[in-house]
């Protein structure tokens, strides 16, 4: 189907972006990449007034990494984070969980903040922005406001961003050194969606034993989220195979994963576990 007709617009700055989705009282949406959007308006499933493209603004294409931690502006795209070798080392998790992210031509185009503002449960940036507690940072008509990621996504495609605010940005903790990680996904065909995905840290005492354990999910339910039970059932723990397995059973009785018609509830949350400890086994080796 061809979209819905629409006005279109370029602003050339952020203010000018946010002022138009303000008078426009939410008939307007942004579009970065138009990966998830332009699917969206072919199927009439939105059918915006306008169209505020981002493009034309400067200084939202930037990967900035510093002692506080990682910034990826909202136009940085999928490529850009693939060709930024310094990731490997100053967020690895991350440059690791991209790699899974759709096919070339859309990772040429899909942007992090299209992706986090699309909000799809089983999409990665979003995943690795709960797993990490990210802050979301988002510039509407009262200035700039940080949201941190576990107050940000609310449910499938929804998020806690108004009509009239742009992200602008996503900020990831300070990587710590030492820290083991492991991040693993399940897909029909490589570039598809998760059927579930896990990202997994912590960062080992001087007894080995772990600590500040954050173990994120993905294509469980209605949201990416944490999962506090298995993160409890690994801090503290020498992170050997009993405690593997008794973690991965832990995440697998504390997800509640609804059922498609690619796989349903029982076998994801199999998955999940599944995935989780060979995530985990990845870190500890
Ligand atoms: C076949 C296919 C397979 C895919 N597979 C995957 C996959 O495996 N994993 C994955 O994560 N993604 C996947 N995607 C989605 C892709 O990564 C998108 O690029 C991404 O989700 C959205 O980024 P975008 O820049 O294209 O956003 P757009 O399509 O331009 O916009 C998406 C939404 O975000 C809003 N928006 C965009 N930018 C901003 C901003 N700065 N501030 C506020 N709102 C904004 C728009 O209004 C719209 O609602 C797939 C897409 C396709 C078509």
């Amino acid at each position: 189907m061809k979209p819905p007709r629409f006005e279109y617009a370029a602003p050339a700055s952020v203010a000018e972006a946010v002022a138009l989705l303000a008078r426009s009282g939410g008939g307007a949406k942004p579009i970065s990449g138009g990966q998830s959007l332009m699917p969206l308006l072919a199927f009439r499933l939105a059918a915006p007034e306008i169209l505020v493209d981002l493009k034309r603004i400067p200084g939202l294409d930037k990967i900035e990494i510093g002692a506080a931690g990682v910034t990826l502006g909202a136009k940085v795209r999928w490529v850009d984070i693939e060709k930024e070798k310094r990731l490997d080392t100053a967020h690895p998790l991350l440059a690791e969980a991209i790699k899974h992210v759709a096919h070339y031509q859309i990772r040429n185009r899909g942007t992090v903040g299209g992706s986090v503002a699309h909000a799809d449960p089983a999409a990665e940036m979003p995943g690795i922005a709960a797993a990490c507690d990210a802050e979301i940072v988002a510039s509407g008509p009262k200035g700039e406001r940080r949201i941190k990621a576990a107050d940000y996504f609310v449910g499938p495609l929804q998020t806690t961003l108004a009509a009239d605010e742009i992200i602008t940005a996503v900020h990831l903790p300070a990587w710590l050194k030492g820290r083991r990680w492991g991040f693993l996904e399940f897909s029909r065909r490589k570039g598809d969606f998760a059927m579930a995905g896990v990202a997994v840290f912590y960062d080992p005492d001087s007894a080995g034993k772990a600590t500040n354990a954050h173990i994120g999910v993905i294509g469980m339910g209605d949201k990416p989220c944490r999962l506090p039970k298995a993160e409890a059932a690994l801090n503290g723990k020498t992170v050997d195979a009993a405690t593997i397995e008794a973690v991965a059973k832990v995440a697998s009785a504390e997800v509640d994963p609804s059922g498609d018609i690619h796989a349903g509830p029982e076998y994801r949350r199999a998955l999940v576990g599944t995935l989780l400890e060979r995530a985990l086994k990845k870190a500890s080796a």
